[in-house]
């Protein structure tokens, strides 16, 4: 068992960190200020293979390994956030599926240009009354000769108000509960589909989230992912491999809070000396520490499970459960250790609070992830 990076993943790591603390560090501010996406640092991420992580080289991707794909979503969140949850997003459950279970027409029309990053993905499962219960969903998919004609609400797109290419889910059957769903890959143009208002989040502000409503759109049978009725496959398959992202989100924030805390610790002086000198702070700090390499481990073994086409449902889930609270404890402790100054915007870290607790969140609530947890446990 490899419990260290190997050469090439420390190297990817090294190169990443070098690019976001330059280019996506000093925009994280005023993204999260003014909620506008970058278009500038999104071509420049595009030209570094960024948006096509673990895709394979012959559709334009970087073909990195899990760990690795895993290590620039760290290192891109550690930087800003907002910019991971579209990287992560993007790769993981928009370009990632449509490589495994799309056809080879699909991948060079619709793969290779989320590969290459000239098109930003979005996975559209939740609806206003289907979140955890995905069975529940609403939007329809009704087969007219060579066409699918969708209606349906999709709500809390990720990176909605910039996308190209949508991966839909919809009922086709809608008699049948579960089986009867499937995945669509629409394009943003096409005709009947409509993006609403950005979202006012609390944190993640510089991703562009918004509602997807489709109105009579009308989809080639050829956009159809998979076969029909995959729909719970592809969403479960896809969710497994998108824990991992938003575990790697997670502990980029973490790692970033720690990394801000020790520095503010060492900076800011009471009762004549350096507050990391306190036993309080040391405390907060040691247990961040412990709980971000220990994330880190549970991170990388999911991802080693991936790469060797094992079955990793527990191991994503306890890598994502357990990553988004350490970085929700993290970037509390982080404000806690920056006193005052932690509550007001002179210091990144209260960015880093609203940013981490949405990682409980989405792609499955911890409520959920234990869920799976317990029931991998029970029956194997
Ligand atoms: C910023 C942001 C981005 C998002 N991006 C996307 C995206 O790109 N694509 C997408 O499809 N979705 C996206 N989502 C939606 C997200 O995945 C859902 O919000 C999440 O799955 C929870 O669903 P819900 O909000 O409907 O909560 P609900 O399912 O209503 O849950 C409410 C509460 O009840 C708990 N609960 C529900 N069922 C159970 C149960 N059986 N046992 C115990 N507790 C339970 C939950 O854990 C939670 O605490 C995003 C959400 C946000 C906030």
């Amino acid at each position: 068992m490899h419990l260290e990076p190997t050469m090439k993943q420390a190297v990817i790591r090294r190169s990443v960190r070098k690019f976001a603390e330059k280019r996506l560090a000093p925009a994280a501010v005023e993204m999260d200020r003014t909620g506008d996406f970058r278009w500038d640092i999104a071509e420049e991420m595009a030209r570094l293979q960024y948006f096509g992580l673990e895709i394979p080289a012959r559709y334009g991707g970087a073909g990195l390994d899990s760990v690795s794909a895993a290590i620039v979503i760290e290192e891109i969140s550690r930087a800003n956030a907002a910019v991971g949850l579209c990287v992560s997003v993007h790769n993981s459950v928009s370009a990632y599926p449509v490589y495994l279970f799309g056809s080879e027409e699909q991948r060079q029309r619709f793969l290779t240009p989320l590969a290459q990053g000239k098109k930003i993905g979005t996975f559209c499962l939740t609806e206003p009354n289907a979140g955890s219960d995905v069975s529940a969903l609403e939007t329809s998919a009704i087969r007219e000769g060579e066409e699918y004609i969708l209606n349906g609400n999709k709500i809390f797109v990720t990176n909605g108000g910039i996308s190209g290419i949508n991966l839909i889910f919809a009922k086709t059957k809608p008699a049948e509960k579960g089986k009867g769903f499937s995945v669509f890959i629409v394009e943003s143009e096409r005709e009947g589909l409509e993006k609403g208002p950005i979202e006012d989040l609390m944190g993640m502000r510089g991703n562009p989230v918004c509602p997807v409503s489709l109105r009579d759109c009308r989809v080639p049978s050829e956009n159809l992912l998979g076969v029909e009725g995959d729909g719970l496959k592809i969403a479960l398959s896809t969710l497994c491999g998108g824990r991992l992202g938003i575990a790697a989100q997670a502990l980029g924030i973490a790692q970033a809070s720690l990394d801000a805390s020790i520095k503010y610790a060492k900076e800011r002086h009471q009762f004549g000396k350096a507050i990391s000198e306190f036993g309080a702070i040391q405390d907060f700090l040691a247990e961040v520490g412990t709980r971000i390499e220990a994330g880190r481990l549970l991170i990388y073994r999911a991802c080693d499970l991936k790469e060797k086409g094992n079955n990793y449902t527990k191991e994503s889930a306890m890598a994502k459960v357990y990553a988004s609270e350490v970085a929700v404890d993290a970037t509390r402790a982080g404000v806690q250790i920056h006193g005052g100054y932690g509550y007001t915007k002179a210091y990144p870290i209260e960015r880093f609070y609203r940013d981490a607790k949405v990682c409980e969140i989405y792609e499955g609530t911890s409520e959920v992830q234990r869920m799976v947890i317990a029931r991998s446990l029970l029956h194997g």
